[in-house]
């Protein structure tokens, strides 16, 4: 077992570009920041690059260069060469795909596999898909009728515009591939970008700034600031040259940031936390249910906002399940997310490691029976061993807060309304999935439970051509699909009257 990364294996590409002098993006050029953070390998605790601060002005400067290329050359672009600019975009992300996936394994402890599956290929499908968009934003056309102007004929259109200047601000656990979920619809749209990453892991989307550049799409249409707390983001939300914030994170700085924008009007897109819970009934084929209710909630180490953090199984099946989840969460082999043989790396900081075990601590304490793990690595490293806490009560603080870390809770039920009113006892509502051969209680499950995704014998199943969106504190918001690229135009209405 490997715990730490061994950055000699590491490509020369990534190894050049974690050595680099790291600025903003702005304009299309490299700009210094004010100061710089660390951005820490979370295997060690060592610092592996140095990320630039960026000051209040810097912020405002981002949002000028925007608001220009808005005005300017962006705006010149037909949709087709938007079109072709995304799909160019892919090809590069794709071309980069070893010094992409490494960066992001290194900075965030995040499986090599996973950031190569997702980050990159998962962004390039992303990309070509809303590149498609570009030349489909289609509006209404229509014979009005304006009875108080009795003259004439009249022609009415509804045409849809972009928005404008967009903040779009992600976390950490899948870094680039959500920031391509913000980046590939506002430019399909025809908007500009000021791009804010999580200070964990900010390095892969200057990369991909640099990319946008290589792929066409001119300065000043994708820009990136960093920062190591929160100053940067709330500097961009209330920024009066931004017109929509895009954000995807936790709940609690979702509201911050709707109470900030809203000031000033600005429209929110909000994709924000989970707790998301998977219902195993008595008729499921446990063969398929038990390794998904596992890797639901040890994917990517639990940092997945639809992790299947709630299991609740009935009763007749409840101790087989919770055996073989324990199972497979015993058998994780944690280690270096660039070592191959590893099936869970580190959570992604040692403070992230600290709260995990703070709500498994306080689970135990509440009267939660420890199946598995509950403990980090007597070894440098953000490590949390694969956890599973059972015979949860729906009061438990680890049961009613999204942990953000592998660790499931589960607890049984009796009935079918009992599962329901379980699963919808959250105030979280991003997705939730149903385990059963039976239609019709699946149908009567899938409109009962309150949650932005219903899946049914699979879970977080996320297409890019199907809305991604949560309800209740999981956010007024929509990700991919059509849907995400309408929410980035606004709506001009033209009445042409003739005689
Ligand atoms: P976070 O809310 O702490 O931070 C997210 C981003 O917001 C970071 O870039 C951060 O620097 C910035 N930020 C912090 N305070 C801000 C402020 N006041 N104004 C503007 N920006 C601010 O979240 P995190 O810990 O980075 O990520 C984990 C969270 O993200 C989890 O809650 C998870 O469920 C959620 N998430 C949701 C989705 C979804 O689609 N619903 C997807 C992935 C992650």
């Amino acid at each position: 077992m490997v715990l730490e990364n061994d950055l000699e294996v590491l490509g020369a590409e990534a190894t050049a570009f974690l050595d680099r002098e790291h600025g903003l993006h702005i304009g299309g050029a490299q700009v210094l920041g004010s100061d710089g953070f660390s951005i820490v390998d979370p295997t060690s605790g060592r610092v592996v690059s140095v990320a630039a601060e960026a000051s209040p002005e810097q912020v405002g400067q981002a949002v000028s260069c925007a608001r220009k290329a808005l005005q300017g050359p962006w705006s010149s672009f037909r949709p087709h060469e938007r079109e072709q600019c995304l799909l160019r975009l892919a090809d590069l992300v794709e071309a980069n795909q070893r010094e992409l996936s490494e960066i992001e394994a290194v900075c965030s402890g995040r499986l090599l596999a996973n950031t190569r599956g997702i980050d990159v290929g998962y962004s390039a499908h992303v990309l070509r898909y809303m590149g498609g968009w570009a030349t489909k934003i289609a509006g209404q056309a229509i014979t009005p009728s304006i009875p108080y102007i009795p003259d004439g004929h009249f022609s009415g259109f509804a045409l849809r515009r972009p928005v404008g200047v967009v903040a779009a601000i992600v976390p950490w656990n899948v870094a680039l591939g959500l920031a391509v979920w913000k980046v590939a619809p506002a430019l399909a749209a025809g908007c500009t970008i000021v791009l804010k990453p999580s200070p964990q892991s900010p390095l892969t989307a200057l990369r991909l700034a640099e990319l946008a550049l290589e792929a066409g799409i001119p300065e000043g249409v994708v820009n990136v600031v960093t920062g190591r707390d929160s100053a940067v983001g709330a500097a961009l939300v209330r920024h009066p040259g931004v017109d929509m914030v895009s954000f995807t994170g936790s709940t609690d700085t979702g509201s911050r940031i709707a109470v900030d924008a809203a000031a000033s009007l600005k429209r929110c897109n909000l994709e924000l936390g989970g707790k998301s819970p998977l219902l195993i009934m008595e008729d499921a084929d446990l063969d398929r249910a038990i390794p998904a209710a596992a890797w639901a909630i040890f994917a990517n180490h639990g940092q997945n906002c639809c992790a299947g953090s709630r299991l609740y199984v009935h009763e007749s099946r409840y101790q087989d399940v919770l055996a073989g989840v324990a199972e497979i969460a015993e058998a994780i082999q944690l280690g270096s997310p660039l070592d191959e043989t590893s099936t869970m790396g580190p959570l992604v900081s040692e403070a992230q490691q600290q709260r995990v075990l703070g709500f498994v601590a306080e689970g135990k304490r509440e009267g939660a029976r420890l199946v598995a793990g509950g403990v980090g690595l007597e070894h440098p490293g953000a490590y949390v061993v694969p956890t599973v806490l059972a015979d949860v009560e729906p009061q438990m603080q680890c049961v009613r807060e999204e942990i953000f870390g592998p660790v499931l809770v589960a607890a049984p039920f009796a009935s079918e309304e009992e599962a329901i009113r379980l699963a919808n006892d959250s105030r979280y509502g991003l997705g939730a999935s149903i385990w059963s051969k039976d239609f019709d209680r699946i149908g009567r499950m899938t409109e009962a439970l309150q949650a932005g995704a219903v899946w049914v014998n699979v879970h977080n199943a996320l297409d890019v051509a199907l809305p991604f969106g949560g309800w209740k504190s999981s956010g007024p918001g929509v990700d991919l699909s059509e849907q995400a690229v309408l929410a980035h135009t606004k709506i001009k209405t033209a009445v042409h009257h003739y005689c």
